[in-house]
């Protein structure tokens, strides 16, 4: 019988967390990790933080050496792209017309950033942020004093908003929705977000459309819906992801809102399976089907999958876990807050240091912390535990949750 052979589609952080997880559990077979991107697996999260103000390196958000593939026996193709899936012949056809045994498939091919549907959008000079390229070209135009439009108010945009002005950029932030990061952080420290943007000097505007973007040769300007003109050398489009669901959908694969798998990262082929990014799974925490675009959730649900392909599969709990760095604030967050939790402040919610908790009956559903790492590093203990927690012990920031709760 000829040796199984995994190939892993997508080298990201899930599909590369799925390669080392067979390794490490000894998996004798032949692994193939393929990437369409010309670069070995690499972070995002620098991308749009260290890479754009200059203070990393692109090359230090590698997430492997070479030599940790040739060290696993690792068959890592980049820069070439996965064009059919064949589960029923157990192989996986490359653009270039290669065949690849495929013994079992994982699809961890992540998104892709949605484009702006409107005149001008294709103008040099008007870019996204996804991909290691993508952020040295916008790390490459953004010069001190340059103007610099961000279209979205999200993460993304917020993160290349806060990147830019610190490198002294004049930066107009456009959103459409009346806060920024709202539908995240809900509107309390949504709001607080929006005034530190104002206060580093960012145009903030909310609640505004893009109606244009003009130039002839290269971008020059962003109007807005209400007829305001936004001069740019630069502008940035962050308005969220489309997940890759198209080699699996030819497939015949069940698709969701992104590529639909059970407790254990199976698809609706019981040889193909679905981590990251592109999954959309049922959340144990929330209990409903999610599609989640964090960096923890790639890494623990490659690892699921990767069980899953082993044969030793278990159900798939996701860790809640975010976090965004802007300027010299370091937000985290645990748990899924809702809007109609009851909320306890840690500290001054005007600060540039507090914790937020959330409960629901009493018990503890998210934290969310701005320069308050343990806080909600305990608080995501307590989470995972439905714990109640006495909202005395969540308002004093003299006591140690980790301590006065064991
Ligand atoms: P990806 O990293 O998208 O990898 C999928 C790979 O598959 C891509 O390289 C894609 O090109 C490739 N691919 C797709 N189709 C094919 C095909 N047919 N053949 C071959 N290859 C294919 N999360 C946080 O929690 N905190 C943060 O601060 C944070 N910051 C971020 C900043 C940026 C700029 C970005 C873009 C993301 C950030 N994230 C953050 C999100 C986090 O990085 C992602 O959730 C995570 O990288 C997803 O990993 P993934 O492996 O699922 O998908």
């Amino acid at each position: 019988m000829a040796e199984p052979s995994f190939v892993i589609v997508g080298a990201g952080l899930a599909g590369l967390r799925a390669a080392e997880t067979v390794r490490a559990e000894g998996f004798a077979g032949r692994v193939v990790l393929i990437g369409d991107e010309p670069h070995l697996p690499y972070d995002r999260p620098p991308l749009s933080k260290g890479v754009l103000d200059g203070s990393r390196s692109p090359d230090s958000t590698r997430l492997r050496d070479e030599s940790f593939y040739v060290d696993n026996d690792i068959d890592v193709v980049v820069g070439r792209r996965v064009a059919a899936l064949r589960p029923h012949e157990g192989t996986v056809e490359l653009a270039d017309g290669t065949i690849v045994a495929a013994t079992k498939v994982l699809l961890a091919t992540g998104g892709r950033p949605r484009t702006l549907a409107v005149r001008g959008a294709d103008l040099p000079g008007v870019r996204l942020l996804r991909t290691l390229d993508d952020a040295v070209a916008v790390a490459s135009e953004l010069d001190p004093g340059a103007a610099v439009v961000v279209i979205g108010a999200g993460f993304i945009g917020a993160e290349v908003a806060a990147s830019a002005r610190t490198i002294g950029c004049e930066v107009t932030m456009l959103e459409a929705a009346p806060i920024p990061l709202g539908r995240a952080l809900g509107p309390d420290i949504a709001e607080r977000y929006g005034a530190h943007h104002r206060a580093r000097g960012v145009n903030l505007r909310c609640a505004i459309g893009v109606d244009a973007i003009e130039g002839t040769r290269r971008v020059q300007a962003v109007t807005t819906t209400d007829g305001v003109r936004y001069p740019a050398e630069v502008v940035v489009v962050g308005i969220g992801i489309v997940p890759n669901t198209e080699l699996a959908d030819a497939a015949g694969i069940t698709l969701g809102n992104g590529i639909v798998v059970d407790e254990t990262c199976r698809t609706s082929n019981p040889a193909v399976f679905a981590a990251g990014d592109v999954a959309d799974f049922h959340s144990t925490v929330v209990d409903r089907r999610v599609r989640r675009e964090s960096w923890q959730n790639a890494l623990d649900q490659g690892a699921a999958a990767a069980m899953s392909m082993l044969g030793k599969g278990s159900r798939y709990c996701e860790t809640p876990w975010f976090w965004t760095d802007q300027y010299d604030l370091k937000l985290q967050m645990a748990g899924t807050p809702e809007p109609t939790d009851d909320v306890v402040w840690r500290g001054d919610p005007d600060s540039g240091e507090f914790c937020a908790f959330y409960l629901r009956d009493g018990i503890l559903t998210g934290a969310v912390g701005i320069n308050r790492p343990k806080d909600v590093r305990a608080a995501l203990a307590l989470i995972m535990a439905h714990k109640a927690v006495p909202a005395e012990l969540l308002a004093d920031p003299s006591i140690d949750l980790r301590k006065a709760t064991r």
